[in-house]
């Protein structure tokens, strides 16, 4: 048995059955959707998969026609989401709780869309789309005009309410292994770029975005659409600084991650491979 829950812990579930072809997908839709390059899945038959608490908290956007992503509302962790035309369920392995021994992924699909600041490095093959043995569907990928070089780095959510720039490229851009972001992201780690407050703006719909701050924490914090659940630039007046979700740039933001931080709580499913420094301090 499997469990998993949301950061803020209003939504838990389990899955009793196996997880097929745990994989990474670099569709846009995954991208957006947990700000990373990538959306870290497992299929799960749906008779094996069933909510334990807050089932009925679940919130959907609809990501393409027929398919709907799924979100806390409160906390914006991405949740299970069925497949359309299948009867499986899209798993996020990054809501999984506990201590899972690993779960290597057996490919990286629809990596004609991975981000040019993404690099694939733990030798699993890749696909532009599923598997030639996997007849799943190939659903629309959103298009956003991307940002222009040399001039301003763009920004949007999954349903392009909100929209952000950047005057000049962000200083950095780090994974970080914490158990939110873990959470928050509902994947592997979070991939994050950072500028300064005089570095950014949202360029439109910034009353859509939600925060969700962990009580305990003390700057934590998740942002995230309200209608499609995307992470979200948080910016923070108190120490001048803007921590933008990499998963959210359109175009090249023009920095590349430099290191993992918080590597002592990695996810004990997931192996770093590749050879960036890591910090091993623990959240
Ligand atoms: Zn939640
Ligand atoms: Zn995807
Ligand atoms: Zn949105």
């Amino acid at each position: 048995m499997l469990r998993g829950s949301c950061l803020c812990g209003d939504i838990a579930f389990e899955v009793d059955g196996d997880f097929v072809m745990p994989h990474a997908c670099h569709c846009t839709i995954c991208r957006k959707s947990h700000g990373i390059a990538y959306g870290a899945y497992a299929l799960v038959d749906a008779a094996h998969f069933r909510y334990t608490r807050g089932g009925e908290l679940v919130k959907s956007y609809r990501s393409s026609p027929n398919a709907q992503r799924r979100f806390c509302p409160r906390c914006g962790s991405k949740l299970p989401y069925d497949i359309p035309g299948t009867d499986q369920v899209g798993f996020p392995l990054g809501v999984l709780d506990g201590t899972p021994p690993a779960i290597p992924f057996e490919a990286h699909i629809f990596v004609e869309s991975n981000p040019t600041w993404s690099e694939i490095t733990d030798g699993a093959p890749c696909f532009d789309t599923w598997p030639p043995d996997f007849d799943l569907p190939v659903l629309p990928s959103p298009q956003r005009p991307g940002s222009t070089p040399g001039a301003t780095v763009a920004g949007s959510c999954l349903c392009d309410r909100i929209a952000y720039e950047l005057p000049r490229p962000p200083a950095g851009m780090r994974h970080c292994h914490c158990s939110r972001c873990r959470k928050a992201r509902s994947a592997p780690h979070a991939t994050n770029a950072w500028t300064d407050l005089a570095g950014f703006r949202f360029t439109r719909g910034q009353e859509e975005l939600t925060a969700y701050k962990v009580p305990e924490a003390r700057f934590f914090m998740s942002v995230f659409c309200r209608t499609c659940g995307a992470p979200m630039p948080r910016v923070d007046e108190s120490r001048d600084l803007v921590v933008i979700p990499a998963g959210s740039f359109d175009g090249d933001p023009g920095v590349r991650p430099e290191e993992h931080i918080f590597t002592g709580s990695k996810a004990t499913w997931f192996e770093i491979s590749d050879g960036l420094p890591r910090r091993i301090e623990r959240d």
